[in-house]
């Protein structure tokens, strides 16, 4: 693999962190950059009050705020991106607090996987590729149609063969790059809907953008080998919908802070890379369900935490930093 490249085993998740610059609103407010990335896998707190720097946390790789997306792509999410051509489920989050840069960095994250993928379509002579395309939100555990918000919330079903799926989403083929596009942007432009109407919703819906990559060998002759995965890209809701409390179960249902889906997935997500064989609680909550057959087992996982330099911030991002080094 290339130098530099994060070394990970192939059934681990990939955890980096990326930490955006100061926003205009801290710069105003004369906020302080409170952390150091001080090479390319360590971050530690810089106490401004303090001399002596703290523990530092490290990660599969950490990224500046000087960083590129294409940077972040590269490092931190095409070898699972692509492993979806090869039939291997795979997802990509984001997840970190609200401003923190998740939306900023999903959507570059798309845009380089898009990319790489039509062109490793356009160098495959030997296969067809077919890609559909689908998105939801989930908001409050309900979910919506991203590509026909009118269809109003849907079910999830138990398949006994696919497993969950969501009724009658809607599935577009993706005609070619340009296409695909379009339909994400239709998908974005769905998701600021209700955004002024109802207060905070960024903060509380989890989107999943959900490319479906099928191909086929074009040979006739000898036996027809075809792969099919799903490649998703989850941008989550902001992680202080589960770090405002550490209790879990018995105050989820008081408290409308608390998001069920991303307690259950974080739950989820620190039991797989424990490793430890027990109870994953996958039907807990609507995101799980939906991303259990591209979450553990044979799929690939990348987590990109995002986080926000200020030392007014310090707090959140603590609580991001430790969820991540759980996750690893
Ligand atoms: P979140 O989705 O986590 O709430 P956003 O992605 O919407 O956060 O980011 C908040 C703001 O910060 C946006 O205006 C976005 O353009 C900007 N931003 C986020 N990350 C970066 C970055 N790495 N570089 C420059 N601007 C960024
Ligand atoms: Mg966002």
């Amino acid at each position: 693999s290339t130098p530099g490249r994060a070394k990970v085993r192939e059934d681990k998740i990939l955890v980096t962190v990326r930490m955006r610059p100061l926003n205009r609103k801290e710069q105003a407010m004369y906020d302080l950059i409170a952390w150091d990335c001080l090479d390319d896998h360590t971050i530690v707190f810089k106490n401004p009050n303090q001399e002596r720097p703290t523990v530092p946390y490290a990660f599969d790789k950490v990224f500046a705020a000087t960083c590129s997306t294409h940077k972040i792509y590269e490092e931190g999410a095409k070898d699972v991106a692509l492993s979806a051509l090869s039939g291997i489920n795979a997802t990509i989050f984001a997840y970190g607090q609200t401003s923190s840069g998740k939306t900023f960095t999903m959507r570059g994250i798309a845009e380089n996987a898009i990319k790489d993928i039509y062109e490793y379509i356009q160098n495959t002579l030997e296969r067809d590729f077919i890609l559909r395309v689908s998105a939801l939100e989930i908001y409050n555990e309900i979910v919506i149609d991203l590509l026909n918000r009118d269809s109003g919330p849907l079910r999830l079903l138990d398949d006994p063969e696919k497993g969950t799926i969501v009724e009658k989403l809607t599935e577009e083929v993706a005609r070619d790059s340009q296409h695909l596009r379009h339909l994400i942007s239709i998908c974005e432009a769905q998701r600021q809907v209700g955004e002024t109407a109802l207060n905070d919703k960024s903060s509380r819906s989890h989107q999943i953008i959900r490319l479906s990559i099928e191909s086929s060998l074009r040979e006739t002759s000898g036996c027809v080998k075809s792969y099919i995965a799903s490649l998703n890209f989850v941008d989550l809701a902001g992680s202080e919908r589960v770090s405002q409390t550490n209790t879990c179960g018995a105050r989820l249902k008081e408290g409308s802070h608390i998001n069920r889906s991303l307690l259950t997935l974080t739950t989820v997500i620190r039991k797989l890379s424990g490793g430890k064989r027990g109870h994953l609680p996958y039907r807990d909550s609507k995101l799980t369900r939906i991303l259990q057959s591209s979450l553990g087992g044979n799929a690939r996982t990348a987590i990109i935490c995002t986080i926000s330099p200020a030392l007014s911030h310090v707090e959140q991002t603590r609580n991001t930093l430790t969820f991540a080094t759980s996750a690893k």
